[in-house]
């Protein structure tokens, strides 16, 4: 009997607790010894497969029944369940074909219930666990590092090294301080294991699996190919994390997240009533508007134009989302220089926006390469750009002649809420009437002193209250049974759920008994495929 637990996901990547009767329990992502924790290898005849092999092979060797871990493969149908724990043998022979890895991954993952733990066999090597877990794998074996040992290579995150690089004071663990290659090989992947399951609980693991990947071609290829299959990726990644979002590699650009935000800038996004808009630079603090420069551009635009920060990787920033993650949270190294996919990638989120919404004036507030990339786009989709600047965007010159270009426009009414409902929510609402109040970035809103919203200032999400809900036509609701939630609400009292929900999104719970207020703890089609666990969050509920 196993009892399968999640506490945090990221993506594909989770760490939770696997519970197998009287066998102590495990903190996964994990590495064990076969014996202690699988079922006899005695039993697990016809698992073996190659991955490669067709369905008429596959269907020769049927695997056995009624045991764990159940044996998946791409080529046969889905036996696992909610709560099982699934294996994909021979998956480190995956990794020779980053296209298959990922075809057969997503493959796999679409008909196995998300509820089920992942175990890659024979696969775990300190330099892999990293982009295994980011794939969605939780439980291995040493069966890899132990193979390594026998052939003599030293393992560490960067690679396996000849033997004698133990020698070399690399590293310092117990089997090193007694020259014992196995012992060291096998703390090695579980110090690595430990380490990505703290990078997944403080929703960090896209950045370590950027890092880890440089001295692999195979893993490099297999995250960009991840990435190519936005739909399944942007489904798991969570709508928002506390911490920094790291952009420091060009991977960065094609981050399920932040193509999230450019195709929501487009997609649904509703700027203010407006036809004079300012581009501006980003800058190094965030949110934007709590910086230097950025005082001293709103100083001199004064109101009189709608604000876009022009950045790398996001691309188009209006200042209404400044706040949402990623915006108010990535950091990117700032060299003044953007390269050639840059430029085309974000010219391209230009040349969207901008045929999307026309305006009769764009001035460029810029320099450098968001300059350049500005250019580029309105090259491309025939606008005229007019010019403040060209350098210094916030020096004494430049402040002037933005003011003066500013010149006879008229003050346009600021609607930094609407902006950002229609991101979140893909929802247009009448704001009139609605005051704010709060010190920035933490703000209120309310119409006849009735609270409608507030800013999560960790996330810069917002959080509707019953009357804020109200304001919101559709969308974003949770459908529950007749029953009255007494706190989280759990997947199996979930009967609808609105598939643009994602995890961490601010959801409406709606019963005959109950409506609530909540977070989603699942995206929708995680909450609908599982069979345990939370799906809401629940802030407030109320009775009907
Ligand atoms: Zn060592």
């Amino acid at each position: 009997m196993i009892h399968l637990s999640f506490r945090r996901r990221d993506g594909l990547a989770r760490t939770g607790v696997l519970y197998q009767g009287a066998r102590p329990p495990l903190r996964l992502p994990a590495v064990a010894g076969w014996r202690e924790h699988f079922a006899d290898p005695g039993t697990l005849q016809n698992t073996n497969l190659p991955l490669c092999a067709p369905v008429a092979f596959v269907s020769q060797y049927p695997p056995p029944e009624g045991i764990q871990p159940v044996s998946i493969h791409p080529q046969r149908e889905n036996r696992a369940q909610s709560g099982d724990c699934v294996m994909v043998a021979g998956w480190q022979t995956a990794f020779h074909n980053p296209r298959n890895y990922v075809d057969w991954l997503i493959g796999l993952k679409e008909k196995t219930p998300p509820d089920t733990v992942w175990y890659a066999p024979a696969s775990a090597l300190p330099s892999t666990v990293a982009i295994l877990c980011y794939s969605g794998f939780d439980l291995f074996d040493y069966t890899a590092v132990d193979l390594m040992s026998a052939k003599g290579r030293f393992c560490t995150p960067e690679g396996d090294l000849p033997r004698d690089a133990q020698e070399s004071g690399i590293c310092s663990c117990p089997g090193c301080a007694v020259h014992d290659l196995k012992e060291h090989n096998r703390s090695v992947v579980r110090e690595e294991i430990a380490r990505v399951r703290w990078f997944i609980d403080h929703g960090q693991l896209r950045d370590l699996v950027e890092s880890r990947c440089r001295l692999d071609a195979a893993q490099v290829a297999i995250l960009r190919h991840l990435d190519r299959q936005y739909t399944v990726m942007e489904r798991a990644v969570p709508i928002a994390r506390g911490g920094v979002m790291r952009a420091n590699s060009g991977e960065s650009l094609h981050r399920p997240e932040v193509r999230r935000f450019m195709e929501r800038v487009i997609g649904r996004y509703i700027p203010p009533k407006t036809d004079v808009a300012v581009l501006l630079p980003c800058s190094a603090k965030k949110p934007y508007s709590v910086s230097r420069s950025h005082r001293k551009f709103q100083q001199a635009i004064g109101g009189r134009a709608h604000e876009l920060i022009i950045t790398s990787p996001l691309g188009l920033v209006p200042r209404e989302l400044e706040c949402v993650y990623p915006a108010g949270h990535y950091d990117v190294p700032v060299t003044g220089h953007w390269d050639a996919e840059e430029c085309t990638v974000i010219s391209d989120i230009l040349v969207r926006y901008f045929e999307k919404h026309p305006y009769r004036r764009v001035i460029a507030h810029l320099e450098g390469g968001a300059l350049k990339v500005a250019e580029l786009a309105a090259d491309r989709c025939g606008m005229t750009l007019e010019y403040s600047c060209r350098e210094h965007p916030a020096g004494t010159a430049a402040l002037s002649a933005l003011d003066a270009a500013l010149a006879g426009e008229r003050r346009i009414k600021d609607n930094r809420l609407l902006g950002m409902i229609s991101y979140q929510f893909n929802a247009d609402v009448d704001t009139r009437g609605i005051v704010s109040r709060g010190r920035f970035p933490e703000l209120f809103y309310s119409r006849d002193n009735s609270q409608l919203f507030s800013i999560d200032t960790a996330t810069g999400l917002l959080r509707p209250t019953f009357n804020g809900w109200a304001l919101i036509p559709e969308g974003y609701r949770v459908q529950i049974d007749d029953f009255m939630p007494e706190g989280d609400v759990l997947v199996p009292g979930v009967t609808g759920a609105d598939p643009a929900i994602r995890d961490g999104d601010e959801v409406l719970v709606k019963g005959a008994r109950a409506i609530a207020t909540g977070r989603a703890a699942l995206p929708a089609e995680d909450i609908l495929r599982s069979r345990r666990g939370v799906a809401v969050r629940v802030r407030k509920i109320k009775k009907l």
